[in-house]
């Protein structure tokens, strides 16, 4: 039978970091550095909550926004923990930030509209964006200027087609954060050339130094133009319950919630009720996990740092490093490919996160320091031997 694929979906491949994963899986002893996710699992107290609450019949459809338990807890989240005044119209609860993003551009997207997206940037974004017929603008950012967009770049992207300019802080795959003075360039910037923002703040907990988080939302004049992403998955090791939440004005919540009500229904009953508790449970055990991505994070920064050809920008959050090996080569794709195969260490290729990508490689320090540190000296064997 002739295999007939829709050719929007075919017009784009399955992304290197699956490739990179799977290939993965055909060595042995690999120290795996590619998947972006916690190593630890859901604390025990959130899933006995989440067991209890199924037991005693919390298995049915939600109302497509969301639970209303876990909208109100949200909203006393956000009061308390980010001093913003939210209420149930403006948020969604959706499928993990991933679920929010696709409601949101399906929301605000009609074909030839572009968003403007600083790169290097989360792979989803572009297929989520171009199979609604937008185009993804990337505006390229460098290391030496901490991987943070510059406000002339950004300007000079802007068409009469720019719709949506889309931030990520803190980065994945970079770990920049940007900012408040950065963050107030770039608010001024989208109000006066009258652009939406989407503010994908999945890592928003994983900050180091113990720094305050940064959001355009709370700016002047933003809140009525910007929508966040959040997410359970990181913060609260929970990417599998594949639970997160949208916030922002009425006027795009709403039909995000339609595309959710057509889409999905409703996001999973029970990891709803998990999410509750989780926004319930003491904080400490996430801020220890913070504080271990902070140990691991600089550990790795001060080993990579030390060998030649490897320059490295120090991230302020999350548990990515991005190192530039320009200097060796800017065939990333290749040095990933026979890193692994040549030392059994799995990482993702640059280009994953644009083109802009290429010359470097993202890791993710979601292993023991003993395997981090193992990870170092096979790199630096690897690029000692080969480069
Ligand atoms: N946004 C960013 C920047 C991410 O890195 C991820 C996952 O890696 C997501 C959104 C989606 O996360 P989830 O759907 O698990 O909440």
């Amino acid at each position: 039978m002739e295999h007939r694929i829709s050719s929007t979906v075919e017009s784009i491949p399955f992304s290197i970091i699956r490739e990179m994963s799977l290939k993965a899986l055909e060595y042995e002893n690999v120290i795996p550095l590619g998947i972006g996710e916690p190593d630890f699992n859901t604390p025990k107290i959130i899933c006995k909550s989440a067991l209890a609450d199924a037991l005693a019949g919390a298995t049915h459809y939600t109302p497509s926004k969301g639970d209303p338990d876990l909208i109100e807890a949200i909203c006393d989240h956000l009061s308390i923990n980010r001093n913003q005044k939210v209420t149930p119209e403006n948020v969604v609860v959706t499928g993990g930030g991933m679920g929010a993003l696709v409601a949101y551009f399906r929301s605000v997207l009609s074909p030839g509209d572009e968003v403007l997206v600083p790169e290097p940037y989360f792979p989803a974004y572009k297929p989520q964006i171009e199979w609604l017929g937008g185009k993804i603008v990337g505006v390229p950012c460098s290391l030496e200027k901490g991987f943070i967009p510059q406000a002339d770049d950004i300007v000079n992207c802007i068409t009469p087609q720019t719709k949506v300019l889309l931030l990520n802080y803190p980065n994945n795959p970079t770990g920049a954060v940007i900012s408040a003075s950065d963050l107030d360039l770039l608010s001024q910037i989208a109000i006066r050339y009258d652009l939406l923002v989407i503010s994908d703040e999945v890592y928003d907990k994983l900050l180091f130094l113990n720094k305050p988080h940064e959001s355009p939302f709370s700016r002047p004049g933003m809140a009525e133009r910007t929508v966040v992403i959040q997410s359970f998955s990181k913060s609260h090791a929970m990417t599998g319950w594949r639970v997160g939440y949208a916030f922002g004005p009425q006027w795009i919540i709403d039909p995000m919630t339609k595309v959710v009500s057509y889409f999905t229904s409703c996001a999973s009953s029970v990891s709803q009720r998990a999410a509750i508790s989780a926004l319930h449970i003491d904080t400490q055990l996430f801020e220890n996990m913070v504080a271990l991505f902070e140990r691991r994070s600089r550990f790795v920064y001060e080993g990579l740092s030390q060998i030649p050809g490897i320059l490295l920008h120090k991230p302020d959050g999350t548990f990515y490093l991005f190192p530039d090996i320009h200097t060796l080569t800017t065939d990333s794709y290749k040095f990933a490919l026979e890193l692994l195969d040549k030392e059994q260490v799995a990482v993702v290729p640059g280009e994953a996160f644009g083109p802009c990508g290429k010359g470097f490689f993202r890791i993710a320090l979601t292993l023991p320091e003993n395997l981090l540190g193992l990870a170092i000296e096979r790199i630096e064997r690897f690029v000692r031997t080969h480069y």
